[in-house]
Parts: structure tokens; C-alpha cells; sequence
């Protein structure tokens, strides 16, 4: 960086304390700083229109002499100015908020060049706090477009665009400023960074506006391929970090599983298999696993981590399983032990309800190095103290964060050792997007379901029609089968959920009376929840109602009829995850979304996109279009997403070329790769220190 960049703001002339202040807030020190501050949008001010070609709700900028200025108070101050030009039609400026000296120098005759947005007034088209200049009949207009940036109190627009331009007046040449060499991006047929900045600084008038607006531009692609390089790169140091530790090596005991194998009521699928020998291969290394298994909903994968985690045990390695929430973690918690106690291993539970005299058995039980741990983010609280951490495996992951994930596995790991790590997802994640998201991880996907399953039809009816479904259900019973009615937040809130359940609960007894039915919700005790999950299990209750708690983790065969009410409020990811829960066994299985009109543009497609597909990768493609990519992988919380220029969605072309840009730097140019994360990530280089 040449040192004229990275004198601080301060130092310029025209800058004060307090405008200084003002730029530190929006976290511009030095002229560097501002190449960044990228323009929100623009204002063509390289053209002037005749006020009668005007319309309502466009931006414009128009000409003309001052003919008449009013000024009075209703309720309010108010300054009028009626500005006429050569097309004899006439504009109202409008303002509320003016100086005395300001209203003054409205003079009748007075020629002004004024932008903002028209709308319609009282008195025909107006433009309320139009930027506006005193000029002469040959003043030039602007040859380039005009830019706004982000702002803040105490420092405006001109202040921002002055400083720009002198930021742009120290750039130093593309070499220094390119990070990745030319050839890195110039195969995204992108421009070189300093032409980049320059033209979104300051577009030239025959700009391609519409591509700004849209983020499309090749110059906005630049700086999206820089920001994605950046994050790549870290992602990619945080797993060469990861990776400087080593694992203990793990291979399982082939006569301990095969009698494992042999006591499963199936044979593992072929993908289940080919996964199972992609970590069996990662596990045998001393440099730990750091690994995702994708699979859609009832692909099994749990019984894969099961395998893992006898696997560890064979090798005298614990086993850390954490899952989101209580719900599911009691479902790995049953598996677990079923699978596993017979084999002479110690399952531990440890959730944040457990107190008292329990929690100090399980931590004891931890210390004294029980092979399986089982349970929710508790797992990773202070005093929880591992003996011998070999494996942590992480279910459905994209609810943790990586800093979530980061922190269990520092539960094993000293200077000399760091465990192995199996993350599960069942939200298929489009590769482009994974490729972002995951660069820290290797992938394996089951992509293929248990045998047996038939594909659930869904349909979709009004609420008016909530009798008909009511009717379904009691045929559904009547022949045997069970059936779930899911009630999503209606707020949010789980108490109201909770309440919004029992309401409905009531009303399907009353309508039912015949079936034996049963409510599970998140605020019921434990063992409350328990009982009724094992009633449903044992088919004594036909009918369970229940808020979303069930979308991941319950698991009944003879389930076969899905309702889902108020369908239209729930995301792509959630719809698909509560339809899993049937069509588990042969049975042909039904999905009913119960949708309340108007039904809105959106949850009308979302709607279709579920009666018209099954598959879990082509659904979470249709909800990263829908809802853009932060809440797909639920990184929203945890930052680790959220980029200043790049869009996942829009800028996914460029994946292929960042990855490979990746790879280069970091062979080839350590330095580079370095100053490209400070400028991007700055402060979240502290991935790269956990
Ligand atoms: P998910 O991938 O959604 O976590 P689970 O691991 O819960 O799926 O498996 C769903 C159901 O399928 C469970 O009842 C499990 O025992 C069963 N299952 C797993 N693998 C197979 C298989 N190869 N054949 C038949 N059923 C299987
Ligand atoms: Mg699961």
C-alpha cells in the first residue's frame, strides 16, 4: 500500500475532529479505507430532463428558473419554490426543514439545476429536498455518474465524494493493488481491480446502470471475486491449522463390525457404505478428519455415526455426539444406546437440564473416560472435561456455528493432540454454495435413500377446507395408520407456539373424539415429551399434534399422513425436513400444507416447488434462489457469512475461479493471501487463531 493511502483521514486538510469522528464510525481511517466504501447506488446527474417529460417515482434531474417562492406553517415550516424550464411545464420543490438564509436566496429568476425523486403533490409533480446548485446557462453537467455512499450522522455526501476522489488519486498500480495475480481472475473475464474501483467510484455516463443497480456488473464482480478470495483463503488456513495437530489414528475392529452389521434389521446402502469408507479412511490418519456428511432426510445417517463412534472405542477414543436441540439428542441418545451398550459401551447423557447430582455423575463418568457422550450444546459448557476426546461428531449443522463447532472440538485437543470431526447435515447445500461455505471441510453425500421408501404426495388445500383433512385423518387412523398435525410459529415465540398446539389440540379432540391423540411442544418437561414420543412410537396414540419441535429427530415408520398447518409460513428447508418424518415405511405416505389466504407470491411458489419435488438437493436450490444464502445455512448469527460485497446466489459463477485463485495464493504467494484477508476480514482472522 503506498504510504499516501494509509495516512489516516485525519491528517487531510478539510477534515476535522469531528468529521473524522464521524468517518472512524463508519470505520474509515485512512484512504485505503475508502477505495471499500463502495457506493450504494447512483444519481444521473449527466443529463438534464424537460420537466414535462416527468414522471411520478423516477429520479431525475431537470433545469430551470425560479419563478415564484412561497413560504408559510402548517403544522409544520414549509418553503415552496416553483421552478419552470423551456418545455413550459412547471416542478415544486418542497421543504421542511431549511435555514432562514437558505429560504432567502430563492430568488424569482434564479437558475437551478435540482435532482431528487418526483412524486406527486398537492399541486402536480414535486420533488421533496431536492439536491439542488445554483448555475448559469452554460454551467457543464456531470460526465460521470454521481455516487451515494453509505452515510452517517456528521459526515454527508460531498464530504465522501471529495475524499473518494483523492482515495482514488492515490491508488497504486495494479500490481500492488491486484492481491491474486491477473491471470487468477482475468479467467473469470474480469477487470483488474484498479479499473474496478475507479469505475464504481465514479462511473462513466454510459455506464451500464441497470447492471450496477443489480449488482451484476463486471467491476462489482471484481470486487465480489476479491471478497470470496478472502474468505476462501481463510476457511482454508483455519483447516491447515486444524490440521497441524494430529488425531489418533482409528480403525475399527472388523469382527466388533461385523457383529455390529449383523444386529441391524437392514443392510447399509450403498452410499451409506461408500461415506462410511470415506471416514473409516480419514479416521485411519493422524491428521484429523474434518468432514461433512450430507443426506437428505432418512437417509441414515446417523447409523454411519454410529459405526464411527464404535470405531473410536475400538481404538480407546471417546466419542462426543452433539445435536441442536433436547428432541433429537434423546434420539441419538436411544440409538446410541441400543447400538452400542452391547458392545460393552458406556453412553453418557449431558444436557443443559441435567443438574444437580446427575450432571456431576455424567462429568464424572466424561473424566473417567466413558466412550460416548451424547448431547446438546451442554456438551461444550466449562467443567465438562473429556479424558481421551477422539471423535466429535456434530448433527445437523447447519443450526451450530462454526464457532459451535470449534469449540467442541477444543474440548479434545492440547498442544499434542486435537480430535477428529464429523459434522451431519440433512440440508442439502448446492456445491457452489458448500464450496463457500465449507472450504474448511470435506464433503461426503448419501444420495441415496434406504430402500423401500415411497415417494410422499403432497397437496396443498385452503384452510376453508380444514374439514376435509380432519376427514383424512380419520380414515388414515381408521386403517390403521398414524398421522402428524404440525402448528409452526405463529410468533416468535415458543410459548405462543405452545399455545397455538393446544388450541389446535382441542379443537381435533373434539372433532376426533374417537382417536386417542397426544401433544408434544417444546415447553413440556422432558419426560413429559418422552412419554408421549414413546406413546406414538408404540401406536397408542394415532394422532400427534405438535409444533415443529418434531422436524428433525422423530422417527415412526407407520407415520404416514403429514398436515402442516399455516404451510405459508414456513421456509423450503423446514417444509422438507417436516415431510421426511413420513413415507419411512412402505406405506404410500401423504404431506397436506394447510395454507391460510392471501397467499403470498413467495409461499405460493414455495408451495409448488414442494408438490412438484421430493429431492432434498433440488428443494434447497429452489430456497437459496427464494431466500438467499444466509439463511440456508443458518451462518446468519454467526457472521460468518455475511460479506460486504459478494452474494452467494448472484455471484456463484465465480466459485470455480476463487477456489482455484485459493489454491494458487496459497502455494505460491503467502503474503498476498495475508494482506487479502486483513483487507476483507480484518478481525475475523481470528478463525485462523481458535
Ligand atoms: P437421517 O439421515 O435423517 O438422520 P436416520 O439416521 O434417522 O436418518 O435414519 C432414518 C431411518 O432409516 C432410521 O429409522 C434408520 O434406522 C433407518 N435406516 C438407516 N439406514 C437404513 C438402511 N440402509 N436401510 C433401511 N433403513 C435404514
Ligand atoms: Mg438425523
Amino acid at each position: 500500500m503506498s504510504d499516501a493511502a494509509s495516512r489516516p483521514l485525519a491528517e487531510l486538510r478539510g477534515v476535522g475532529p469531528a468529521t473524522a469522528e464521524a468517518l472512524a464510525r463508519l470505520s474509515l481511517h485512512t484512504l485505503a479505507d475508502l477505495w471499500f466504501h463502495l457506493p450504494l447506488r447512483y444519481e444521473d446527474r449527466t443529463r438534464i430532463k424537460p420537466i414535462r417529460d416527468l414522471r411520478a417515482g423516477e429520479s431525475a434531474q431537470v433545469e430551470g428558473v425560479v419563478d415564484a417562492v412561497e413560504r408559510g406553517f402548517r403544522f409544520r415550516p414549509l418553503l415552496r419554490v416553483v421552478l419552470s424550464d423551456r418545455s413550459h411545464a412547471t416542478l415544486s420543490l418542497r421543504f421542511f426543514h431549511f435555514s432562514k438564509a437558505q429560504a432567502e436566496a430563492f430568488q424569482p429568476g434564479l437558475r437551478l439545476r435540482v435532482h431528487g425523486e418526483v412524486r406527486e403533490g398537492p399541486a402536480g409533480l414535486e420533488i421533496v429536498h431536492p439536491r439542488y446548485q445554483r448555475v448559469q446557462p452554460d454551467t457543464p453537467l456531470e460526465t460521470a455518474l454521481t455516487p451515494v455512499y453509505p452515510a452517517g450522522e456528521g459526515i454527508g455526501q460531498t464530504t465522501l465524494i471529495r475524499l473518494a476522489r483523492i482515495a482514488l488519486a492515490a491508488l497504486p498500480p495494479d500490481d500492488m493493488l491486484d492481491l491474486a495475480p491477473a491471470m487468477l481472475h482475468g479467467g473469470a473475464g474480469l477487470p483488474g481491480l484498479g479499473a474496478a474501483l475507479r469505475l464504481l467510484h465514479a462511473p462513466p455516463a454510459d455506464a451500464d446502470i441497470a447492471a450496477l443497480v443489480a449488482r451484476t456488473h463486471p467491476a462489482q464482480q471484481r470486487l465480489a471475486f476479491d471478497e470470496l478470495l478472502a474468505h476462501q483463503v481463510g476457511l482454508r488456513r483455519l483447516r491447515r491449522h486444524l490440521r497441524a495437530i494430529p488425531a489418533p489414528r482409528i480403525r475399527p475392529d472388523p469382527a466388533r463390525r461385523r457383529s455390529f452389521l449383523e444386529a441391524l434389521p437392514f443392510a447399509l446402502t450403498r452410499a451409506q457404505r461408500r461415506v462410511l469408507s470415506e471416514i473409516d479412511r480419514d479416521l485411519a490418519a493422524s491428521t484429523p478428519m474434518l468432514r461433512l456428511v450430507q443426506g437428505d432426510v432418512g437417509s441414515g445417517k446417523t447409523v454411519v455415526a454410529a459405526l464411527a463412534a464404535l470405531a473410536a472405542a475400538d481404538a480407546g477414543a471417546q466419542t462426543a455426539v452433539m445435536a441442536p436441540t433436547e428432541l433429537l439428542a434423546e434420539q441419538h441418545l436411544r440409538n446410541f444406546r441400543q447400538w452400542l451398550e452391547p458392545f460393552g459401551l458406556r453412553v453418557v447423557w449431558l444436557a443443559g437440564k441435567v443438574g444437580g447430582r446427575a450432571r456431576a455423575q455424567a462429568l464424572a463418568a466424561i473424566a473417567a473416560g466413558a466412550e460416548i457422550v451424547i448431547g446438546t450444546h451442554a456438551l461444550m459448557q466449562e467443567g465438562v472435561a473429556f479424558a481421551n476426546l477422539g471423535l466429535a461428531i456434530i448433527d445437523e449443522q447447519h443450526r451450530f456455528g462454526v464457532h459451535q463447532r470449534l469449540a467442541l472440538r477444543n474440548k479434545g485437543r492440547d498442544a499434542a493432540r486435537t480430535p477428529h470431526q464429523l459434522v451431519m447435515t440433512a440440508t442439502p447445500i448446492p456445491r457452489t454454495l458448500a464450496m463457500a461455505a465449507y472450504a474448511d471441510l470435506d464433503v461426503s453425500v448419501i444420495d441415496e435413500l434406504p430402500p423401500g421408501r415411497t415417494p410422499v404426495q403432497t397437496v396443498a388445500v385452503s384452510d376453508a377446507r380444514r374439514d376435509d383433512v380432519v376427514e383424512r385423518i380419520r380414515v388414515a387412523c381408521a386403517e390403521g395408520r398414524q398421522a402428524y398435525w404440525v402448528c409452526p410459529l405463529i410468533e416468535e415465540s415458543e410459548q405462543l407456539e405452545a399455545k397455538a398446539a393446544q388450541a389446535t389440540f382441542e379443537e381435533l379432540r373434539a372433532a376426533l373424539p374417537e382417536l386417542s391423540i397426544g401433544l408434544l411442544h417444546g415447553r413440556m418437561r422432558p419426560r413429559d415429551k418422552q412419554s408421549v414420543m414413546d406413546a406414538f412410537k408404540l401406536g397408542e396414540i394415532r394422532l400427534l399434534v405438535a409444533t415443529t419441535v418434531i422436524e428433525v429427530g422423530v422417527d415412526v415408520a407407520n407415520a404416514s399422513l403429514m398436515v402442516i398447518d399455516n404451510a405459508e409460513r414456513l421456509g423450503l428447508a423446514q417444509l422438507h425436513q417436516l415431510r421426511g418424518r413420513v413415507g419411512r415405511g412402505a406405506a404410500v405416505s401423504s404431506c397436506v400444507l394447510i395454507w391460510q389466504p392471501p397467499l403470498s407470491p413467495l409461499a405460493r411458489e414455495r408451495i409448488a416447488v414442494m408438490r412438484a419435488s421430493n429431492d432434498g438437493f433440488r428443494i434447497a436450490e429452489k430456497d437459496l434462489e427464494l431466500r438467499g444464502p444466509g439463511e440456508v445455512v443458518g451462518t446468519r448469527q454467526t457472521g460468518q457469512l455475511s460479506f460486504r460485497v459478494a452474494d452467494l446466489v448472484r455471484d456463484a459463477a465465480v466459485m470455480p475461479a476463487v477456489a482455484k485463485a485459493a489454491d494458487w495464493l496459497l502455494e505460491h504467494d503467502a503474503r498476498a493471501a495475508d494482506a487479502l484477508v486483513a483487507r476483507w476480514i480484518g478481525v475475523a482472522v481470528e478463525y485462523a487463531e481458535a
